[in-house]
């Protein structure tokens, strides 16, 4: 059953500005329409790939002689590696070093090679997508991964880096839930930051949008519920990205 956007409060509606992004100077006339920006989370959000990361990350662990539940694992799927592998570890009352980050980034990397071959788009993705860039909206993808996994994610989608506008965590200094990913990809849209929508399946961007005043829009398809991510600041939850493709009127601003 789709997962129904609830209605905003007075107090969120006053968030959810109509605004467009500033062209350009050059380019800025009257006539020119403005539209919302949509920054896109990519494991979860446009690819299906949490629970091959989870799993990355279990074997990973596992060569390294940490016992950790698989829940544990997926409930901090989305921060970035070296802060996942700390928060993770904490849990279990552990410390990590660089050394042992590093080892850890390295397996899990080499695990989710392993797997990457059952990772697709998420229903409705590359659909997603196309009809962004046929309104002239402007979108990217901002992500917590490495390009080394983020890659072959972006190869499944369709997506080329070289042409669309990708982040990933090598080219920031703070990955999820810092904001500086969608920061940086607002700025290579040349959009504000206000005036953009961070589109993410975990309460990691819900909390990164939050702290750089993005809208933040949730989807339910990285496994994290509807009530979760209301409560981590996003105003709007879907399914999946069929879904916002489906309600995408309730976001986006006209751009003609
Ligand atoms: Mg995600």
């Amino acid at each position: 059953m789709p997962a129904r956007p609830r209605g905003l409060t007075d107090g969120q509606a006053a968030l959810f500005p109509l605004q467009r992004p500033s062209p350009p100077p050059s380019e800025r006339s009257m006539e020119t329409p403005l539209s919302n920006a949509f920054l896109f989370d990519l494991d979860g959000t446009l690819v299906d790939s949490v629970y091959q990361h989870v799993l990355a990350w279990r074997e990973a662990l596992d060569h390294e002689g940490i016992a950790l539940s698989v829940w544990r694992i997926h409930r901090k799927i989305g921060m970035s590696g070296g802060l996942f592998t700390h928060q993770l570890l904490r849990e279990i009352d552990k410390d990590v070093g660089p050394d042992m980050a590093e080892r850890l980034r390295v397996l899990h990397a080499e695990a989710y090679q392993r797997l990457v071959h059952s990772v697709v788009p998420l229903p409705g993705a590359s659909d997603l997508l196309k009809t962004l860039s046929e309104q002239n909206i402007p979108w990217a993808i901002a992500t917590s991964g490495r390009m080394e996994t983020a890659g072959a994610n972006l190869k499944a989608l369709g997506v080329d880096p070289d042409i669309a506008t990708v982040v990933t965590r090598d080219q920031v200094q703070h990955a999820k839930p810092d904001p500086d990913l969608f920061v940086e990809a607002a700025r290579r849209l040349d959009v504000p930051i206000e005036r953009s929508i961070v589109v993410g399946d975990s309460i990691w961007d819900m909390l990164a949008a939050a702290r750089c005043r993005a809208l933040g829009v949730g989807f339910l398809s990285g496994g994290y519920g509807q009530n979760e991510l209301e409560r981590a600041g996003a105003l709007r939850v879907y399914e999946d990205p069929g879904d916002l493709l489906h309600h995408l009127d309730e976001v986006a601003s006209r751009s003609n």
